[in-house]
């Protein structure tokens, strides 16, 4: 408990001296994009620099640039090499961390592309990469110092690429900016993506509390070509030529849609400011992912892509768990529960403090018991995560966890409008 106490003193007294920094005082209006790869197996992590570029728009956030909202299995903070000061961080996750938790990278090591954008410094810089050790414990992976006269940083922008903007309701420094990336549209099928893209980011600004803030979501589309329509399905032998080359079939799951293709991604996004990227897939066929800080991605013509939409951008938006979990007992080690994990709407009980607590009333039983009248109510029911016994979540039921649940649950909301507020206002 002191440790707790002890640690967000000392959060809070980073955050204090932040808020007097101003973004102009270090950062210029475009964005400094880092690609490099994860590589390493189930206990080892290692990360190499690709290339380093600068975009032509920063979409992100120009407020508590050097506070964190504490999600995501990595993060990255930018230090003035001056004066020694901590000036952004960023919380992300990864494909590659997926992927470790797999069989196969007990046997074999593998390389993973990731992105990280900052804004572009006005003077040199020391980036550092992270990896969570848990809630509180950083190890870091990487140091880079980086010069923003550095001769051999990118400039290059993809041309001929139509972009449409769908809806914009605020500049770019107080909006939540979505840039929607055509996948498996051929150059024919533009306009079914246009109308795609807008069915289904309507979806999104439908469910609250993303309705309360329409008025700061700005959505582009940006129409990567496709030679083939249609997305490659490796289980029937059936591989396309698509934008981002994603694919079902991920980590041999069937329904595990994802690209690992992240500068391509990143390349079409860079056309628009984004804070968030969308990958819409031209199939029927059900399926999506969604990794926080990373994208999302979903199915634009099953009939459930109404709700899983929303579900992925839960997850790559405001770091929002799966709260389903399996009736058997499957043998699943993506949560540790002698550790609290850092979603905001799941919780071992090992820092509850930090989560929904205090909003329970007094006496409620943990496990709280699934009957009639809790059903609607906020608890601590057992099953979360995709463990069945020792993670717990907030409601019965939640986007996060079945198609059928109509919305997010509280804590959910809760945590999407925290994130909002962070990203758009002082
Ligand atoms: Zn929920």
């Amino acid at each position: 408990m002191k440790k707790i106490k002890f640690s967000l003193l000392l959060l809070y007294f980073v955050s204090s001296n932040i808020f007097s920094q101003h973004y102009a005082d270090f950062f210029n209006n475009d964005a400094c994009r880092v690609d490099f790869h994860f590589c390493g197996n189930a206990t080892h992590t290692l990360v190499y620099v690709n290339k380093v570029k600068r975009e032509s728009f920063w979409g992100g956030r120009r407020y508590h640039l050097s506070t964190t909202m504490n999600l995501g299995d990595f993060r990255f903070q930018i230090v003035d090499s001056l004066s020694n000061k901590l000036i952004y961080v960023d919380g992300f996750s990864a494909l590659f961390h997926e992927w470790q938790t797999t069989p196969e990278a007990l046997h074999t090591s593998k390389s993973f592309e990731q992105s990280i954008q900052f804004p572009f410094p006005k003077s040199a810089v020391t980036l550092i990469i992270e990896k969570r050790l848990d809630l509180d414990h950083w190890q870091q992976l990487f140091r880079l110092n980086l010069s923003p006269t550095d001769k051999l940083i990118r400039h290059n922008i993809l041309r001929s690429i139509p972009v449409k903007v769908i809806r914009k309701t605020a500049p770019p420094e107080n909006a939540i900016d979505i840039a929607v990336v055509a996948e498996g549209y051929t150059s024919r099928q533009i306009s079914k993506f246009y109308t795609d893209v807008h069915r289904l980011t309507d979806n999104i600004l439908s469910h609250e509390p993303f309705t309360k803030y329409k008025d700061r979501i700005n959505i582009y589309a940006i129409a990567a070509p496709s030679e083939d329509a249609g997305i490659s399905m490796p289980q029937n032998n059936d591989w396309k030529n698509t934008a981002v080359e994603s694919h079902f079939f991920t980590f041999y799951e069937p329904r595990y849609l994802t690209t690992t293709r992240i500068f391509k991604l990143r390349d079409y996004a860079a056309l628009v400011p984004y804070d968030a990227i969308y990958v819409l897939a031209n199939t029927k066929t059900y399926g999506g992912g969604g990794i926080y800080n990373f994208y999302a991605l979903t199915a634009a013509d099953n009939k459930l892509a109404t709700q899983v939409t929303v579900h992925e951008f839960g997850h790559s938006f405001a770091g929002l768990a799966d709260e389903y979990f399996y009736d058997q007992d499957v043998l699943d080690n993506t949560y540790d529960i002698k550790k609290e994990p850092w979603e905001p709407n799941i919780t071992s009980l090992v820092q509850f403090d930090c989560k929904w607590k205090a909003e329970l009333p007094l006496g409620i039983k943990i496990p709280t018991p699934v009957t009639d009248s809790t059903k609607t109510k906020i608890g601590v029911f057992e099953g979360g995560g995709y463990l069945k016994k020792g993670m717990y979540r907030a409601f019965y039921d939640c986007r996060m966890r079945t198609n059928q649940a109509p919305e997010f649950c509280k804590v959910c909301r809760q945590a999407i409008e925290k994130r909002i507020q962070f990203l758009t206002e002082k």
